[in-house]
């Protein structure tokens, strides 16, 4: 709908017309719909995705308020996969949203992502990113794994054969303690942002950046090359 809606983005030089073809042509699946996973499917729609697919269980609480973009007090016990459609899905009706509200489990994942062409990480916790990472490198898909604790937020974009896989890098990933994640309001929509300019790169043939961490307080960016772990028992040679 309206041939300006994409003006002013095909204007950037290394996106153009040619770009916004591909994103449209693309197929996105979200894991998660809280503070980062809000802020992605937001973007992610905006800018003009083929598709999303919004997967959460989980209902929309006070707590969630802060950290998440879309979701108001009238939400506070609604699904969050079903709320973040009913509300996107009139910001562009050409994007074809998905809301689905079940747990990702070893059972159902690889039907849930199986025709994506990019997974976006919108979890917050290591066991089921090394599921997400154990599934999409066995089905060929890159993923794009983000995280935030306190004011410290991570993004890689993990691309099978090709980047350093999850596994990888988890000895660089300082592990939460077994409690609620403390969180910057702020830091969520930071990341899902860079999150999502790494997943656009991604998905029109542009290199990723590695290991990407901001941190609030210096507001610094370091960015780590990790390297394939050989030894890896998901990407490592068999
Ligand atoms: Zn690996």
């Amino acid at each position: 709908m309206g041939k300006d809606r994409y003006r002013r983005q095909n204007l950037v030089k290394g996106f153009g017309k040619k770009g916004q073809k591909i994103l449209a042509s693309k197929q996105a699946v979200l894991i998660g719909g809280g503070g980062l996973g809000s802020n992605s499917a937001n973007l992610l729609l905006r800018m003009g995705i083929g598709s999303i697919d919004i997967i959460d269980y989980d209902t929309i609480d006070i707590t969630n308020l802060h950290r998440t973009s879309v979701f108001s007090e009238d939400d506070i016990g609604e699904k969050k996969a079903s709320v973040l459609k009913k509300k996107l899905q009139p910001v562009n009706t050409d994007v074809h949203v998905k809301a689905i509200n079940k747990k990702v489990t070893l059972k159902n994942i690889e039907s849930l992502v199986k025709n994506a062409d990019i997974l976006i990480d919108g979890t917050d916790n290591i066991p089921l990113r090394l599921l997400i990472n154990e599934i999409a490198l066995k089905n060929n898909i890159p993923w794009i794994y983000a995280g935030v604790y306190e004011t410290v937020g991570m993004v890689m974009a993990i691309i099978p054969k090709k980047t350093a896989c999850f596994q990888c890098i988890t000895p660089n990933i300082p592990l939460p303690k077994p409690q609620e994640i403390p969180v910057l309001g702020s830091l969520p929509a930071t990341i899902a942002a860079i999150q999502c300019n790494e997943a656009i790169k991604v998905l029109i043939g542009k290199q990723p950046a590695g290991l990407i961490i901001y941190d609030v307080w210096n507001q610094c960016f370091d960015i780590l090359d990790i390297k394939r772990n050989p030894c890896c028992p998901i990407c490592g040679k068999k």
